[in-house]
């Protein structure tokens, strides 16, 4: 069997001191300029994810000013999802294959599956940019200086505001595999919550599901919307849903550090919806595939 070992490593170690975290926090507490740090770099992080890697450059859904891609491909470190170039590639592919072989976090294979072992029992899926980004200077310069800057931003400043507040130095190396494990654990659940539970109001073609449920992914949680359109830059179409993401794009618009919003028309989106619902099949909130 195939096993990827450092990020078996990597995942396992993350893991462990994520929960010798609970009794830190136990027994040491927390000084709120730390906890100010790691909500912020989950929020910063979060949407590095959400709104660079995946709206803006795996999707093409909005073309963000250079500094504000430079500056969330900087805090994308804070998750450890890996270089820009590997997640969208890995992510593309995901799109193209939906429930087959060749999507890499496949759930047909299983809930655990999608969630993390596709890292561990599979190789590292090649990869392929398409050709708008080739040569993205951004991304090139992210993939250069990536652990460096993760180093620095999970490993360094926290230990620093550890001994900063007069903890145990390595109090702060905890908090921030707390935190990282927090975060990874949601990114993965879209892959695999996401597609197992919810209701799919636009389309049935793919297993993916709107969780409304799910508010952590940052928007992300209306799946089934984005795998039906995804190129909007609305995950969370209904001016209502929980989409932070979708407002923060929409704010960078209006100062003018985002262009180019691709939004599906109405008329689309709505047929898609009636269309679902004259099949019956819009209320649907268990699992109906035959997910291993
Ligand atoms: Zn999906
Ligand atoms: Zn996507």
């Amino acid at each position: 069997m195939y096993i990827h070992y450092p990020a078996l490593a990597m995942l396992v170690v993350l893991h462990l001191l994520a929960a010798a975290a609970l009794p830190y926090l136990w027994s040491f507490g927390i000084a709120w300029p730390e906890a100010s740090y790691h909500v912020i770099a989950y929020l910063l992080g979060g949407f590095g994810i959400t709104l660079l890697y995946h709206r803006a450059w795996a999707h093409n859904a909005v073309k963000l000013n250079r500094f504000v891609e430079y500056f969330f491909a900087t805090c994308s470190t804070f998750v450890l999802q890996m270089p820009a170039k590997q997640w969208i590639s890995s992510h593309i592919k995901h799109h193209a294959h939906t429930d087959h072989d060749q999507d890499p976090y496949n759930i047909q294979r299983g809930f655990w599956w999608a969630h993390f072992e596709w890292i561990i029992f599979a190789p590292v899926p090649v990869v392929e940019l398409p050709k708008r980004l080739q040569n993205n200077a951004v991304i090139e310069w992210q993939d250069r200086h990536y652990w460096v800057l993760s180093v620095f931003l999970n490993v360094a400043v926290p230990i620093a505001l550890s001994i900063g507040f007069g903890e145990p130095w390595w109090g702060g190396l905890l908090l921030s595999a707390l935190r990282v494990a927090v975060m990874c654990n949601v990114v993965f659940a879209v892959n695999s919550v996401c597609h197992v539970w919810g209701t799919r109001p636009f389309t049935t073609e793919v297993s993916a599901r709107d969780v409304w449920w799910f508010p952590f992914a940052l928007g992300e949680q209306y799946h089934n919307y984005h795998h039906a359109f995804p190129r909007d830059y609305r995950h969370g179409v209904r001016a209502a849903d929980f989409d932070p993401t979708k407002w923060l794009i929409m704010a960078f618009a209006k100062i003018g550090l985002a262009e180019q919003l691709f939004e599906m028309p109405q008329k689309r989106v709505d047929a898609a919806r009636e269309a679902i619902e004259q099949e019956g099949r819009s209320v649907e909130t268990e699992r109906t595939d035959q997910h291993a």
